[in-house]
């Protein structure tokens, strides 16, 4: 049996492109992503009630790896990148149903014009089509006690500092509140594919429409450059 379902909203956010996307939730609070409703779910009813809550589930597709397909055993990052785990006992994007899901902060709830949820701290590309919408209830949803097999705990942080130069653009290009955070927040994630280290190599990162430019060495990454790109 086959279903069909379709997107109840769209996700609007600084993430631009998959690298650099923290791997869960909550690990860069400084990405401020709007989750805009469709219609006909963006009448006000729908959310009633809503902004009583400080957390919801957003569950969502995966539709920018959809083509890729699935395999039963996935690599995750926190294993190194070699082991291998089913793809069932992992997070992975690559699933039979590319589906996601994302516990966020909820921020707020405007009705104006609309429906739109500011959230906090989205894993989410933007242009992700989201399919649910539901409260987080932490009474039966909080288990602190709980194993978190290969992923107990959270990774460790790398330092970042900036260079002279990209610390002159961030003054000039005058981008979005809150950018100089939300680009230490990402990359003291250590965005780098597992298996790779090259303290020569410069990476980009896409926030926003800025393409951050970066260096790892040892536990410090370097901001190098910031260049505004057109999009
Ligand atoms: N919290 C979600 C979950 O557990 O289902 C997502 C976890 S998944 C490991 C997080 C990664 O999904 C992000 O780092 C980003 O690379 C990727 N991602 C986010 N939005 C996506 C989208 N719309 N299509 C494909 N990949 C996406």
């Amino acid at each position: 049996m086959n279903y069909t379902f379709e997107p109840i909203g769209v996700i609007h956010s600084p993430y631009r492109e998959k690298f650099g996307i923290p791997r869960q939730p909550s690990l860069a609070t400084a990405a401020g992503v709007t989750l805009q409703l469709l219609p006909p779910y963006n009448h006000p009813d729908c959310v009633r009630g809503l902004e009583a809550f400080s957390h919801v589930w957003i569950s969502f597709v995966f539709h920018q790896t959809l083509e890729r397909g699935w395999q039963p055993l996935v690599r995750p990052p926190r294993l190194g990148g070699n082991a291998k785990v089913g793809v069932f006992a992992s997070r992975s994007t690559h699933r039979p149903n590319p589906l996601g899901l994302s516990l966020v902060e909820l921020v707020s709830v405007s009705t104006e014009g609309g429906v739109s949820l500011q959230l906090a701290g989205a894993d989410l590309l933007d242009g992700t089509p989201v399919l649910d919408i539901k409260p987080y209830i932490p009474f039966v949803e909080s288990r602190p006690d709980a194993a978190g097999g290969f992923v107990d705990g959270p990774p460790p942080l790398l330092r970042v500092e900036w260079s002279d130069a990209a610390l002159r653009q961030l003054t000039e290009l005058e981008p979005p509140p809150g950018f100089a955070t939300l680009v230490e927040q990402v990359l003291a994630q250590d965005p780098r594919p597992a298996y790779q280290d090259d303290p020569q190599r410069v990476y980009g990162v896409m926030l926003y429409c800025y393409n951050v430019r970066f260096g790892i060495v040892a536990n410090k990454a370097t901001v190098l450059e910031i260049l505004q790109e057109n999009q």
